[in-house]
């Protein structure tokens, strides 16, 4: 302990030594946080979703409270873009990494560099795969997640409980639904997927929920890059070949708020209309245009992940490791990345539906009403 924390000290002199006279360079906000701890490398996949822009603002606060300069950079979901940024940190003299991945399975490489220099690396959110230079991994029970988007669906069914439980006297369907799941190079989208598929199997084995295009494969439901478009088209393509008989689709599973606006465009695009003929859409981030398309109707629920905890989670587990310290793990079994089982800690997800957006994104200072248009 003693000798890495000497390691440490050094390099974080010379870190201190490289960050003033680096500037900050980029595409991002870098290295503009005036702090005397050194430099920590902040990567994150895209500004395209608005969730990633609260986590980027949210870890750089939370770090700069703390007295580091933090060089925040975002790669527009391009690889060799996030490649090259995270690359310029190393050269910048960052003391830690903290990299939320575009394709967890691309950064072997830049990952050898950090570790040849002594650079401790943390994965947000998303795991990193295929690398032992994986530290620690700061997430959401993804799992959990995808049980929950699986029971907001029965939910707005009326077959169970947000919480899975079942309701007696229930309707037996049978109900169509339409399965789609997240971009095949994130790990957490076939987490989504296996938890989904572990609450819905059972209903679609009984016959409850009825798959018409028979699309049930993770492969034939993904999304690459998560991107809201390739969801409308495929959306679009299985109402044409699907439900053109005037059978209509009762519920679709989607892993992302981006994904249910692509749905939802689709939909509309197909004639249908809010009402008791619209499906239950699922979702996740709490992103406030679907937070609002939840309140009129369009949304049936969302997943909410609070992105200041998994912000503060993953600054601290970096600064522990700086410190010499072991952070706080709560997981040690369920993130293999191929090469190890990266330690973990794991933070709750909450479902969110109409009724308990005041309580859940308001109340909780995440959105504001007027934010929400309340
Ligand atoms: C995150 C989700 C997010 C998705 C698309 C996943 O890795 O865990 O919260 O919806 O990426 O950005």
């Amino acid at each position: 302990m003693k000798a890495k924390k000497v390691l440490f000290a050094a390099v974080a002199a010379g870190a201190l030594m490289l960050s003033a006279c680096s500037g900050g360079g980029g595409t991002g906000s870098g290295g503009d946080g005036g702090g005397d701890g050194g430099l920590i490398g902040v990567a994150m996949p895209t500004k395209s979703s608005e969730r990633w822009i609260q986590d980027g603002d949210a870890v750089k606060k939370t770090l700069e409270d703390q007295g580091f300069t933090v060089d925040l950079q975002y790669a527009e979901d391009d690889i060799p873009t996030q490649v090259s940024q995270i690359e310029n940190m190393i050269t910048k003299g960052a003391k830690a990494l903290i990299i939320a991945s575009i394709d967890g399975t691309t950064l072997s490489e830049v990952l050898q560099n950090a570790a040849d220099a002594d650079i401790p690396v943390i994965a947000y959110d998303r795991l990193i795969r295929d690398s032992e230079n994986v530290n620690y991994y700061a997430s959401f029970d993804n799992f959990l997640v995808g049980q929950q988007q699986a029971w907001t669906v029965l939910n707005g069914l009326g077959l169970t409980e947000l919480d899975g439980t079942e309701i007696s006297g229930a309707p037996a369907g049978p109900f169509n639904i339409e399965l789609f799941a997240g971009s095949p190079d994130d790990n957490n989208a076939t987490f989504f997927w296996n938890g989904a598929m572990d609450v819905l199997e059972p209903y679609m084995d009984k016959g409850v929920l009825k798959v018409k295009s028979g699309q049930t494969d993770f492969q034939q439901a993904a999304t690459l890059r998560w991107d809201g478009e390739t969801a409308q088209s495929r959306m679009e393509d299985i109402l044409t070949a699907n439900y053109s008989d005037g059978s209509k689709v009762n519920a679709v599973l989607s892993p992302y708020d981006g994904i249910s606006r692509g749905i939802i465009s689709a939909l509309t695009d197909a004639g249908y209309t809010v009402g008791p003929e619209w499906p239950i859409i699922s979702g996740q981030d709490a992103e406030v245009d679907s937070v609002k398309a939840i309140l009129s109707g369009e949304q049936y629920a969302t997943i909410f992940k609070d992105t200041r905890e998994l912000a503060k989670v993953a600054a601290d587990m970096a600064v522990a490791v700086l410190n010499g310290d072991e952070p706080d793990t709560n997981n040690t079994t369920d993130y293999d990345n191929g090469v190890k089982v990266v330690p973990s800690y794991l933070l709750a997800p909450v479902p969110v539906v109409k009724d308990n957006v005041q309580e859940t994104l308001v109340d909780t200072g995440y959105w504001t009403k007027e934010e929400l248009g309340l």
